[in-house]
């Protein structure tokens, strides 16, 4: 694991009252039912508005850059989605802050596309500071320790001169590079099983190290697709976010919410 000398600080204004995290939503044109959910938590959050809202990763399902923003006609179904959903985060950004970090999936989603969505750039992690007390962000796929193929991947790719590299190709090789990462994830998942239990976890002890480190007595994160809250011991804790798929049986879309009483899951669908 890469060592992190200082972990970034946020401190809510004291006028926050409540704020959601999400993660995981995979956003994607072949998952219009997804969309749909978010953008009703967008429109009518219930039980009422947050004063923020996190994003700890993998809000899209890939991002291949900021260009399929660009230019007048989007080139393909998945690009014009993408934009949509900029532009639905834009309208929402104008009456809550949203605030975003980077998953395994979105790690390219930069400036421009930042600026077009109205949404801060997070570090991870991050210490969020509400309410006198410290909660550690993170979108999580830095502690599986145990995927030593996937942290060799993370190291690679979260370089800049990778990063600069790919982003130097079309945007339509970006694509097709991002279909066979793709397919060949699902073909994974056929081989081993399309069960989260099956995927690498957080590691316990990387998870209690970050903690000491943030002074922080909880780490919410995402990426594990097992939503769950897990006693670290010392009382610290860490708090799984579920993932999004409101197309699935039973719909999973769910909104974590933090407010003087402590955390308090909503969930979005009935089913
Ligand atoms: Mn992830």
């Amino acid at each position: 694991m890469t060592p992190i000398d200082r972990f970034a600080e946020l401190n809510a204004p004291a006028s926050w009252q409540a704020v959601d995290f999400i993660s995981d939503l995979h956003l994607q044109a072949s998952e219009p039912e997804t969309f749909e959910a978010f953008e009703r938590y967008l429109r009518e959050p219930s039980p009422g508005p947050a004063d923020a809202l996190f994003i700890l990763g993998d809000l899209f399902e890939v991002w291949v850059g900021d260009d399929v923003l660009d230019g007048p006609s989007p080139l393909t179904d998945e690009h014009r989605f993408q934009r949509d959903c900029a532009a639905a985060l834009q309208a929402h950004s104008r009456r809550t802050p949203i605030y975003f970090l980077h998953g395994n999936r979105d790690f390219l989603f930069g400036p421009k596309a930042l600026a077009a969505s109205g949404m801060h750039s997070l570090n991870d992690p991050t210490v969020l500071v509400f309410q006198e007390q410290r909660w550690l962000l993170s979108h999580g796929d830095a502690l599986c320790l145990e995927d030593t193929d996937y942290m060799r991947f993370r190291e690679q790719v979260r370089q800049a001169s990778w990063q600069n590299e790919f982003l130097a190709q079309p945007l339509a090789q970006r694509d097709a590079v991002a279909r066979e990462l793709r397919s060949q994830s699902e073909a994974r998942k056929r081989r081993t099983g399309n069960d989260p239990s099956l995927w690498a976890d957080v590691d316990a002890d990387a998870a209690r190290a970050w903690l000491g480190h943030a002074h922080a007595h909880a780490l919410i994160h995402g990426h594990t697709h097992r939503p769950a809250d897990h006693a670290l011991g010392h009382g610290l804790g860490r708090t799984v976010l579920s993932d999004w798929d409101a197309g699935a049986t039973p719909p999973r879309a769910e909104v974590l919410r933090l407010d003087s009483l402590g955390l308090h899951r909503l969930p979005l669908c009935a089913g």
